[in-house]
């Protein structure tokens, strides 16, 4: 069975078939950026918790449906707008962005592109060079190829490498000033709207497959957690190779964050059975008397 990893993910809006899903499609490993949560927070103990889940229950759940979680740190975009909280959850970062399983700082950038946006922008991005960790940036979704071109360019102005960098939710626009410029380039599909599967793979045809990355971005909205091997599945059968596959669908986005020293292939090579009644600080995965391991996997509906 093919593997893939699925580089942008947010599963802790998931549910359990989704987990199910994931594996029986062949997803290994999944990195989970810290991100916005559909409304703002509004202290900066909530930032911590969400942190610590991260870190904590989320990769546990993971690992009780077989699939290895790492996860990013950073400020979100939008939220760097309330400055006074902004500057408390700076505090906090350096020390989650040191804890095992973080594979980046991110995801960070540019939403409206305000002020207060490129001012904890800069200091993540020097957080992220003094803790020699890669970036996972969320260029905007409006004004997408000033944002881009601005992300980039502020990358370079704070001196850090451009193989450091993973420049996400690109399209036809920006994609080849990414790739001309050095840093790595992610697709984020999204079902029935702007960056599809289909898309995807005339992207490939046309760009290959070098510092190419697909992933889901899957989250609270419409979104679909098995965007990465559904765009496997539509590559293969529209003739590309099986290396291009392996490297846009898992091998670029080990290369890329492994730069991080978190991220091992052995991670989820010869992985050790899984044991449903593991708890992690007193909790499982069971809920009212079910059995651990018991055989629940065999009703899923393949997509
Ligand atoms: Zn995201």
């Amino acid at each position: 069975m093919l593997m893939y990893i699925d580089p942008h993910i947010h599963v802790t809006s998931r549910t359990t078939d989704d987990y199910e899903a994931m594996r029986q499609a062949g997803i290994v490993a999944i990195i989970e950026p810290a991100f916005w949560l559909g409304q703002p927070r509004t202290k900066v103990g909530s930032f911590q918790d969400y942190f610590n889940s991260l870190v904590g229950w989320e990769r546990f759940r993971a690992s009780q449906f077989g699939i290895k979680h790492y996860c990013t740190i950073g400020l979100n975009s939008k939220e760097a707008n309330n400055e006074a909280l902004a500057e408390e959850v700076m505090e906090l970062l350096p020390l989650y962005a040191g804890k095992e399983g973080v594979v980046a700082i991110g995801e960070i950038g540019y939403d409206d592109q305000t002020a207060a946006e490129d001012k904890f922008y800069r200091l993540q991005l020097d957080l992220a060079k003094e803790m020699n960790l890669p970036v996972m940036i969320h260029t905007p979704h409006r004004d997408k190829k000033r944002g881009t071109t601005k992300s980039m360019d502020v990358c370079l102005e704070h001196g850090l490498d451009p193989k450091m960098v993973i420049v996400d939710h690109n399209n036809e626009e920006t994609v080849e000033e990414v790739l001309d410029r050095g840093f790595w380039a992610a697709f984020t599909i999204y079902p029935h709207t702007k960056m599809g599967s289909e898309r995807m793979v005339e992207v490939v045809k046309r760009y290959g497959s070098e510092r190419i990355i697909v992933d889901s971005a899957a989250d609270w909205g419409i979104s679909d957690p098995l965007s990465v091997p559904k765009t496997a599945n539509l590559m293969r059968e529209r003739g590309i190779s099986d290396e291009d596959i392996r490297l846009t669908c898992y091998q670029n986005a080990l290369t890329a964050y492994a730069q991080s020293g978190q991220m091992h292939e052995s991670d989820w090579l010869n992985p050790t059975a899984v044991d449903e009644s593991q708890k992690l600080h007193g909790n499982s995965i069971l809920r009212g008397g079910q059995e651990p391991n018991a055989d629940r996997r065999s009703d899923i509906v393949e997509n």
